[in-house]
């Protein structure tokens, strides 16, 4: 069969799936090629890449693997093109991207628990407490109270510690115990290996025979019925003999994409709790222990300072502080506040010179084709305010601007105009995950 069918299935399901105007703009662009199993994929620029990286590529690379009957490596490049005003570079100078998207043999029997991720360091706060001491409960009863307790929240506010805790702490106290950490894309491996390789009833029997599953970002089961199926009588099967689920997810249950009701409807029977952003002082409180733990503390002084400046998840928390462990130990200065400054200061002026308002408003724009002039205007039909909306939120937390700064810049508005903007696309985050996805790209394009 030629690899072009391959790509014309692509095709075809995008555009069954996608607004035509997304369509065109996103997958039509794309130039596909193929060398031996591994599949090259041109992008007119990086940033059409990043949305096919973050939308896209997870269906391409389930119909790729179907269609080889083997995990196919897929490689994303952008096509380089100067911008036009500083046009020096030739126009087709093809920048290679690290090859990002390469499934492992990934299989059950590599689905460990990590054992650095208890109870015992995960930090505690209004952001986490009601996950937390739920999580605490099941590992202590495990298939009698919540059942499957679902988690749910953004990247890197701790959904996967907490589960591998629960999985940790049961086992450190039934040594006998069969306990499976599985990320949903090895989930959905192991399900196209079973069928491959015609060991489905092992696979059943193995699955089915666990005492806890702790199945990771369960969202990327979506759009793959048959893992969905699987996933369905598995679910079934553990929670009727009382073993215990614990599904995480990006988003709560009903706003899951691509999943079929009956298993949606099945995730929310037992109990569902979010995972929520940590506010600044619960950010403190992590720094300093994980500088405990990393056996350089901190002061106070340097744990405000950091938590301030990096807000957006607990993963970059620990990144900044790595970073500022590592200056100290090379310079062989104490940590002080000046140390962290200097540290981060890459960070930091990334966040505060480069994301100027015009770009966040011209990006914002470029995103949701719209003309930035409307974006500006007093126009007020959903699919210009919205944009607008999200723009302002990103210039709250993108900029040093005030609020009333922010709202002149879009069209002389009120500073109320923009602090409402603020809260509705904050409540939104939480409820919409569609504009949550599009809100977290654009926030990470516009700091790269
Ligand atoms: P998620 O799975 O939600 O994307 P992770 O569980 O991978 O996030 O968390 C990201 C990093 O932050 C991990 O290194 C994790 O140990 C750490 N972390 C997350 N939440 C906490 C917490 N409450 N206390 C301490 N460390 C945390
Ligand atoms: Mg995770």
């Amino acid at each position: 069969m030629s690899h072009q069918k391959l790509w014309d299935s692509c095709l075809q399901h995008f555009k069954d799936q996608l607004p035509a105007q997304q369509f065109n703009s996103w997958i039509k662009p794309l130039v596909f090629e193929v060398k031996g199993h591994q599949i090259i994929l041109i992008a007119p620029n990086g940033f059409t890449l990043k949305v096919i990286q973050e939308r896209f590529l997870p269906e391409i690379a389930s119909r790729a693997q179907a269609f080889f009957s083997a995990p196919a490596q897929i490689e994303l490049r952008a096509e380089k093109k100067a911008p036009p005003s500083t046009s020096t570079k030739p126009a087709n100078h093809i920048e290679k991207n690290p090859s990002f998207y390469s499934p492992k043999k990934i299989h059950k029997n590599t689905a460990r628990l990590n054992p650095s991720l208890l109870f015992e360091n995960f930090v505690t706060g209004k952001a986490n407490q009601l996950a937390h001491a739920a999580a605490i409960q099941v590992a202590d009863s495990p298939g009698t109270i919540y059942n499957p307790l679902f988690v749910y929240g953004g990247v890197g506010l701790g959904k996967t510690h907490l589960i591998q805790a629960i999985g940790n702490q049961f086992k450190k106290e039934n040594n006998q115990a069969k306990i499976c950490y599985v990320h949903a894309t090895n989930y959905v491996s192991d399900v196209v290996r079973a069928f491959q390789t015609k060991q489905f009833d092992e696979f059943k029997q193995y699955y089915n025979s666990l005492d806890i599953l702790l199945i990771d970002d369960i969202q990327f089961i979506a759009d793959k019925p048959g893992t969905q199926q699987e996933f369905f009588y598995t679910l079934n099967s553990l929670i009727d003999s009382n073993k215990q689920v614990v599904i995480t997810c990006d988003t709560f249950p009903k706003e899951i994409s691509g999943i079929e009701p009956r298993l949606t409807s099945r995730f929310s029977c037992g109990l569902t709790v979010a995972i929520e952003p940590p506010g600044l002082e619960m950010r403190v409180a992590i720094l300093l222990q994980k500088a405990v733990i990393s056996g350089n503390p901190i002061g106070e002084d340097v744990a405000f300072f950091v938590a301030k400046h990096v807000r957006s998840n607990i993963r970059e928390l620990e990144g900044a502080l790595n970073r500022i462990e590592a200056f100290a130990r090379f310079h062989k200065r104490p940590i002080t506040v000046d140390l962290a400054k200097e540290a981060l200061k890459d960070l930091l002026a990334a966040q505060n010179k480069q994301v100027s308002i015009e770009n966040i408003q011209k990006t914002v724009a470029d995103f949701y084709r719209i003309k930035i002039i409307d974006l500006l205007s007093k126009k007020r039909t959903r699919i210009i305010a919205r944009p607008r909306q999200i723009a302002m939120c990103l210039a709250r937390e993108l900029t040093q601007l005030s609020l009333p700064e922010i709202g002149n810049a879009f069209g002389g508005r009120d500073h109320s105009t923009v602090l409402h903007a603020c809260k509705t696309i904050e409540n939104l985050r939480n409820t919409d995950s569609a504009l949550n996805a599009d809100f977290s790209l654009l926030n990470q394009t516009l700091r790269n």
